[in-house]
């Protein structure tokens, strides 16, 4: 089982040495607790599937967790962090112990039979970003469909080749909407693609919640956020279309769950200071990336916030087990060196204002600095 997350068994053994290189040098323990006074960190889970699921699914092992290292997960972070609950104003004051918030991006239908029970379990809160047109849909999302396409084209039974339909799909996010969904079309109405209605067969696996399950989540104490109407990626289409994305998703969850929709997040965690107005504009009251990982700590722009994206590979050791030390290198590390260079960013640009205005100004975050891609 642990093939399928991780990409080569030497990469797994060289992330487990340095993990246990800075655990030994005392870094993990003072990045850890630097982490800590500052702020909170913000994961982005997307799919939490049992084992016979991940057999059957077309998202990408980036979006996965399994079901018994979810659990591993919360149980290990009841018993040493403090989560957050992001229908509440955040609290800065430092905590003795590791600040939490866990967030679902998509509204996968394992949200609420996989993540949602395991959740409640361990008194953890969850935020879950939908995407209110797409809600109890079959392959709802083109990645999973361009997914599900190459696979079906592969039909030579070598298996699938994750990273060339990774590389596929990061190529098509770079193209704007209407010329990506043609090649799309392209590529699955080519000659000895089976059809689209055999592939959501197999793929039921790969749904949306519905509605009611929404409610009963809501009911039950989740907080629903949005992920705009149809999941566009706001940069590759124009500030109009964008601006309906934003609201429009906003009113329908007010409207279903009769509760304001304050949070958001952004699609791929692709921003522009034109994006940015448009969710400040719209009401929004916390918008998410999910790029450059980093730390929400309260210098941090209310609609910029960075989040620290975690799948499988960044929860497990060799063995396929969740493991605390992989979760404090792949995780904790990780968000302590964005927030280095989150501080670093500040602080050059209050120089440059103190530089152009001659007097110290308050630094003013525009936000560009976030939309780096991550490497
Ligand atoms: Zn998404």
């Amino acid at each position: 089982m642990v093939s399928t997350f991780t990409r080569s068994a030497l990469r797994v053994h060289g992330k487990t040495f340095w993990a246990g290189l800075l655990r030994a040098s005392g870094l993990l323990y003072l990045a850890r607790n630097w982490v800590r006074r500052r702020g909170a960190i913000v994961l982005t889970f997307h799919r939490v599937l049992t084992d016979s699921e991940v057999q059957q699914t077309a998202s990408l092992p980036g979006m996965i967790v399994r079901s018994s290292t979810f659990s591993g997960f919360l149980k290990y972070a009841a018993q040493t962090s403090e989560f957050v609950d992001l229908s509440c104003d955040p609290e800065w004051q430092p905590s003795g112990k590791l600040k939490l918030a866990i967030t679902f991006d998509d509204g996968w239908s394992d949200n609420a039979t996989g993540a949602y029970p395991s959740a409640r379990q361990y008194h953890a809160p969850i935020a879950i970003f939908i995407v209110p047109e797409k809600t109890g849909t079959t392959l709802p999302f083109w990645p999973e469909r361009t997914a599900a396409t190459m696979d079906r084209a592969a039909k030579d039974g070598s298996g699938r080749d994750t990273l060339y339909i990774e590389r596929a799909i990061e190529a098509l996010k770079e193209l704007p909407a209407s010329e990506r969904e043609l090649r799309i079309g392209r590529m699955a109405s080519a000659p000895g693609v089976q059809s689209m209605g055999a592939a959501q067969a197999v793929a039921s696996v790969d749904r949306t919640m519905s509605w009611q399950q929404i409610q009963e989540l809501h009911s039950g104490g989740v907080t629903f956020g949005s992920h705009t109407s149809t999941h566009e990626i706001l940069t590759t289409i124009s500030a109009a279309q964008a601006e309906k994305e934003i609201v429009s998703s906003r009113d329908l969850i007010q409207e279903k769950l009769k509760v304001p929709c304050s949070l958001f997040s952004y699609p791929n965690g692709d921003c522009s200071p034109q994006v940015r107005g448009l969710v400040a504009a719209a009401g929004y009251k916390f918008a998410f990336l999910n790029q450059d990982p980093g730390v929400w700590t309260r210098d941090c722009d209310p609609f910029l916030i960075p989040r620290v994206n975690v799948c499988e590979y960044h929860l497990v050791d060799a063995k396929g087990n969740f493991s605390p030390l992989i979760f404090k290198y792949a995780v904790v590390w990780n968000a302590a060196k964005g927030l280095l260079a989150q501080m670093w960013k500040a602080n050059r640009q209050k120089r440059k204002n103190k530089h152009q205005t001659g007097t110290p100004g308050l630094w003013k975050q525009s936000g560009k600095n976030q939309l780096e891609k991550p490497s």
